[in-house]
C-alpha cells in the first residue's frame, strides 16, 4: 500500500492556506516523493505581503518585553517536539537524524532564545552636548515587511536565524524557504499558532525561487530582503530589485580553505578537518573544501585523513552510526560526481570516495542520492574542483611550503566565507588571520559559533553581517533625535 503524501501549505495571516498547485518534494534517501508542497503564485505572495503589512503597526508597537516572551514560548514549544522536528528535517533534507537532533534543531531553538534575550538588552544610546544645551538620543525603528529567503542545507536553522531577529526587532515577515526542503515549516507554523503569534506577523510562502522568491524580491512594499543561498542567485536577485532601493543582506557560497602547519596538533586537526569537510554530506556553506598542508607533514596528514575518511559510514539517515546521509537531489548528486570525474580526467588522483569504493546501501535507500566522502590530490589550484563551490562531500588536499605562498593560494578564489588555520604558533596566527580573505577565521577549531559575533562573507561570499547587533542593525533603522533644552 502506498504511503499517504504529506501536504505542505502556505502559512498566511495565521492560517494554513491551500494553493491551486503543488510541487513534489523528494525524500533524498529513497528518491521517492513523500510530500506535496504549495507552489505559490503572485496572488499568494501578494496575500502574504498584505497580511504582514496589516500586522505591522500593532506588532511594531508591541512592547519589546512582550515580543521577547513570545520568542521564548516558540523556543519552548519546539524543544518539546525536538525529536519530531529532527525526523522531518532529516527526511526532507537527507541529513542523519542524529545530526538534526544534535545540531539543526537545537540551533533553531537557540536562535529564538538568543534573539528573545538580545532584544531586551539592545538599548538606545544618548549623548549630552552641554555647550549646545542639547541632548541627543537614538531609537531603533522596525522597518516594515521583511522578505526572508533561505536555502535547503540547514532548512529551519537558517530560516530561524532570519525570522527570530526580524520579529524581535518589530518587523513582520514573509519567508520563503527552499522548494526542496519546505516540509518542516509545517511543524514550525503549528508552533507559531500554538505560541499565539499574532496573525500576519509571520507568513510563509512556498514554491520555486524564480516564481514565489522572485515575486517577493520584486514586491515594492517588501522593504528589506535577507537572503541566504548561492552567489549566482544573489546576482539575479540584486539585478531584479535594483530599481527598488531595498536593503539587502546576502549570505552566499564558499570555497573554504584549511591551512595546516607542520607544528599543529595533528590528531585534533585531522579529526576536525574530516568533520569540517564531510559533515552534513559537505552541504554546509562553511565546510572545508581545500586543505593546504605544509610539505613536511603532507604524507602523514594525507594518510591519517584518508584512513578517517574511509571509516565514515555513508548510509541510511535513520541509522545512528551514519555520518553522511543522502545529498539533497539527483541533480545535485550528478553535479558532484561530474566535478570528481572531470578532475580525474584532467589528471587528479581520487584517493578515496566516489568511484573508488562502491556504496553499500540498505534496500530502502537503493534509489537515494548518495556520494561517498571523496578526497582529491595532485590537483592544480586552477582546477574547477579547487575553485568552484561543489557543496558536497568532496575535498582537495595539496601541499605548500611557506606562509606567504599559502596566504596567496588560499585567497586565490572568488569566495571568502571562512578559513581554518592549524598551528601552535601564536605569532603566526596573528600574522596570518588578518591577511586571509574570509569573514570568519577559525584557529585550531571549526564551527564554534557565538551569536554575539558577526557572521558573513567577504568577496563573492556575501554582503553584510548577521548575529547579535549586526542582525539588529539590518532589521532596524536607527534614528537620531536631538532636543535643545
Ligand atoms: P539557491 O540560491 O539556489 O536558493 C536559495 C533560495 O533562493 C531558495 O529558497 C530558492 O528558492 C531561492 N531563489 C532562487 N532563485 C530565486 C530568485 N530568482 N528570486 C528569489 N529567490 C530565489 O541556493 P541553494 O541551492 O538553496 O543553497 C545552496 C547555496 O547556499 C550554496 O551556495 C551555499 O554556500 C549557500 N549557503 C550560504 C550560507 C551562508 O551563510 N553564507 C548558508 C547556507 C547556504
Amino acid at each position: 500500500m502506498s504511503e499517504r503524501l504529506e501536504v505542505i501549505d502556505n502559512f498566511i495571516d495565521g492560517t494554513f492556506s491551500p494553493t491551486d498547485d503543488y510541487l513534489d518534494s523528494y525524500d533524498p534517501s529513497t528518491g521517492q516523493v513523500w510530500a506535496k508542497v504549495a507552489n505559490s503564485t503572485t496572488d499568494d505572495v501578494e496575500k502574504a505581503v498584505q497580511a504582514a503589512e496589516t500586522a505591522f503597526p500593532l506588532w511594531s508597537a508591541t512592547p519589546v518585553e512582550q515580543r521577547s516572551k513570545l520568542l521564548l514560548k516558540i523556543a519552548e514549544l519546539i524543544e518539546a517536539r525536538l525529536d519530531e522536528f529532527a525526523e522531518v528535517e532529516s527526511r526532507d533534507q537527507g541529513k542523519p537524524v542524529w545530526l538534526a537532533k544534535r545540531v539543526d534543531i537545537p540551533r533553531l531553538i537557540h536562535n529564538f532564545r538568543y534573539f528573545a534575550s538580545y532584544s531586551l538588552h539592545d538599548l538606545n544610546i544618548s549623548a549630552e552636548q552641554a555647550e549646545a544645551s542639547a541632548i541627543s538620543y537614538t531609537v531603533k525603528c522596525p522597518i516594515g515587511v521583511a522578505g526572508l529567503i533561505s536555502p535547503w542545507n540547514l532548512p529551519l536553522y537558517l530560516l530561524s536565524f532570519k525570522i527570530a531577529p526580524a520579529i524581535a526587532c518589530g518587523n513582520t515577515v514573509v519567508a520563503k524557504p527552499s522548494e526542496l526542503t519546505s516540509a518542516s515549516t509545517k511543524l514550525l507554523c503549528q508552533v507559531f499558532q500554538q505560541a499565539g503569534v499574532p496573525k500576519g506577523v509571520i507568513n510563509i510562502v512556498l514554491g520555486y525561487g524564480w516564481t514565489a522568491g522572485r515575486f517577493l524580491v520584486e514586491h515594492p512594499r517588501v522593504k528589506l530582503i535577507s537572503f541566504t543561498g548561492g552567489t549566482a542567485t544573489a546576482e539575479v536577485i540584486r539585478k531584479s530589485a535594483a530599481h527598488l532601493n531595498k536593503k539587502f543582506s546576502l549570505e552566499l557560497g564558499g570555497k573554504n580553505p584549511a591551512i595546516v602547519f607542520d607544528d599543529c596538533n595533528l590528531e585534533k586537526c585531522v579529526d576536525t578537518t574530516v568533520r569540517s569537510s564531510f559533515m552534513n554530506q559537505g552541504e554546509v556553506c562553511l565546510c572545508t573544501s581545500r586543505i593546504f598542508v605544509q610539505r613536511g607533514i603532507f604524507e602523514k596528514f594525507l594518510e591519517a585523513f584518508i584512513t578517517k575518511t574511509k571509516a565514515l559510514k555513508v548510509g541510511d539517515p535513520k541509522d545512528a552510526d551514519t555520518f553522511c546521509g543522502a545529498v539533497i537531489s539527483k541533480q545535485h548528486r550528478d553535479k558532484i560526481v561530474r566535478y570528481i570525474e572531470n578532475a580525474k580526467a584532467t589528471g587528479a588522483t581520487i584517493k578515496c570516495g566516489h568511484g573508488v569504493v562502491p556504496l553499500n546501501l540498505p534496500d530502502r535507500c537503493q534509489n537515494g542520492y548518495f556520494v561517498r566522502p571523496t578526497v582529491v590530490t595532485d590537483v592544480p589550484d586552477e582546477d574547477p574542483v579547487m575553485t568552484e563551490e561543489i557543496f558536497g562531500p568532496v575535498t582537495c588536499v595539496v601541499a605548500f611550503d611557506d606562509e606567504q605562498e599559502v596566504i596567496r593560494r588560499a585567497n586565490s578564489v572568488r569566495y571568502g566565507l571562512c578559513a581554518t588555520v592549524w598551528t601552535e604558533n601564536v605569532s603566526r596566527v596573528h600574522r596570518i588571520a588578518p591577511k586571509l580573505e574570509a569573514g570568519t577565521v577559525w584557529v585550531n577549531c571549526w564551527l564554534v559559533r557565538d551569536l554575539n559575533l558577526p557572521f558573513g562573507g567577504m568577496k563573492d561570499s556575501g554582503i553584510g553581517r548577521e548575529g547579535g547587533k549586526y542582525s539588529t542593525e539590518f532589521f532596524t533603522e536607527e534614528k537620531t533625535i536631538c532636543i535643545q533644552y
